[in-house]
C-alpha cells in the first residue's frame, strides 16, 4: 500500500526538509538541536475563506527571524511560498493553520560541538485551523489576569524573533487556570505590559487603542489592528502600558493569527463593561472577519491546480 497516496491529507500535510508527508507521517530527530535547545524559530500564517492572510509579510518576518539567528535554509522565500501553498491545496482544506519552522539540525560528530556548524532545514505543516479561544469565549469576552511571572527579558531572549521559550508563559497559563482564568498578560521586569501566550495586548485608554512598544512580537494581526483604527478613525498609539493603567483599562484585548481580535471581558476580579466585549474591541473583532472575508491582504488558494 502506498501510504502517502492513500493518506487522509485532509488531517494535515507537512513538508520536512524536502519531503512532503501526512502529517501524522511527520517527523524531527529526537537529536536535533531544535527540540534538544529550543534552538529553531518559526512562523504561523492563517488560512479562512479559503485565503491566506498577508502571508508575504509572515514570510517575511520569517525571513528575519533565521537571520537573527543565523540560520540559512536551503528554500528561496518564493520556494517557500510555493511549499506553503501546495501543502494547503494539498489538505483541500479552507480554514487551515499554516506553520513554518526552521530547525538548527544538529553539529555533525567529530566537528566543535557548535551550532555554526549545523545545517538548518525548513519544517512546515498546513492542518485544520486552530482557535486559540472559541468562538464562544471571543462572543462574551475572554477571562484575564495579569501573571506575576514576568516576561523572559528581550536582551535574553528577543520576542520579535518567534520562539518556543515558552517557559515564562507557560508559567502563566498555570497561574490562569489556578485563578479560574483562561489566560494570563505577562509585565516586564519593570511593571509594563508585554504580551501573552500567542498573542499582542492592547488595551483602550481615554478612547485610544494603545499597545507596547517593546517586549513583544511583532505582531501581523497587530499590524492588521492599527490598519484598521486607521481606517475607521480610530485613535490608536504604541506607548509602555503600566499595570495600574492596564488594570484600570477602558477595555482589553489581543490578536493573534489563530484567532483573529479577541475581547476580554474580565482581568482578575474586575468586570470590564457588562461582561461582555467593550465597543470598540467588538467593532474591531468583526470588521477585521468582514474586510477578510472581502480578501484584505489575501492570497487565495487555487484549490483546483493538482500540488506539483
Ligand atoms: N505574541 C506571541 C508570543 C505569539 O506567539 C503570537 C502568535 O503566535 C503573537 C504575539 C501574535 O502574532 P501574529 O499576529 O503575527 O500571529
Amino acid at each position: 500500500m502506498d501510504l502517502v497516496q492513500d493518506a487522509d491529507w485532509s488531517k494535515g500535510a507537512a513538508y520536512i526538509d524536502g519531503q512532503v508527508m501526512p502529517v501524522a507521517e511527520a517527523k524531527i530527530p529526537i537529536t536535533d538541536w531544535g527540540y534538544r535547545r529550543s534552538d529553531v524559530t518559526y512562523d504561523v500564517v492563517g488560512v479562512y475563506y479559503g485565503s491566506f492572510f498577508r502571508l508575504d509579510e509572515h514570510i517575511a518576518r520569517f525571513r528575519r527571524s533565521m537571520q537573527e539567528l543565523r540560520m540559512e535554509p536551503k528554500e528561496s522565500d518564493a520556494e517557500l511560498r510555493q511549499i506553503l501553498i501546495d501543502l494547503v491545496r494539498r489538505t483541500g482544506l479552507r480554514e487551515a493553520y499554516v506553520a513554518m519552522d526552521c530547525l538548527r539540525g544538529r553539529p555533525p560528530r567529530g566537528v566543535p560541538f557548535h551550532p555554526a556548524f549545523a545545517k538548518p532545514y525548513i519544517a512546515a505543516f498546513a492542518i485544520p485551523w486552530v482557535w486559540l479561544f472559541t468562538e464562544e469565549q471571543q462572543a462574551r469576552g475572554v477571562h484575564a489576569i495579569i501573571a506575576k511571572t514576568p516576561r523572559i527579558a528581550p536582551e535574553s531572549v528577543d520576542p520579535t524573533v518567534k520562539n518556543f521559550h515558552w517557559g515564562d508563559l507557560t508559567k502563566a497559563l498555570f497561574e490562569a487556570e489556578e485563578a479560574g482564568a483562561e489566560t494570563a498578560f505577562l509585565l516586564d521586569q519593570a511593571g509594563f505590559l508585554t504580551e501573552g501566550p500567542g498573542y499582542n495586548c492592547f488595551a483602550v485608554i481615554d478612547g485610544t487603542v494603545v499597545s507596547p512598544p517593546r517586549g513583544a512580537l511583532l505582531g501581523q494581526t497587530r499590524d492588521s489592528v492599527y490598519e484598521l483604527c486607521q481606517e475607521l478613525g480610530i485613535p490608536h498609539d504604541i506607548r509602555p502600558i503600566s499595570k495600574a493603567e492596564l488594570e484600570d483599562a477602558d477595555e482589553i484585548f489581543m490578536s493573534t493569527t489563530a484567532g483573529g481580535i479577541m475581547p476580554v471581558s474580565r482581568l482578575g476580579t474586575r468586570i470590564l463593561g457588562n461582561d461582555r466585549p467593550g465597543p470598540i474591541s467588538a467593532t474591531l473583532r468583526e470588521t477585521f472577519w468582514k474586510k477578510r472575508e472581502q480578501g484584505w491582504h489575501a492570497t487565495p488558494v487555487n484549490y483546483d491546480k493538482a500540488p506539483a
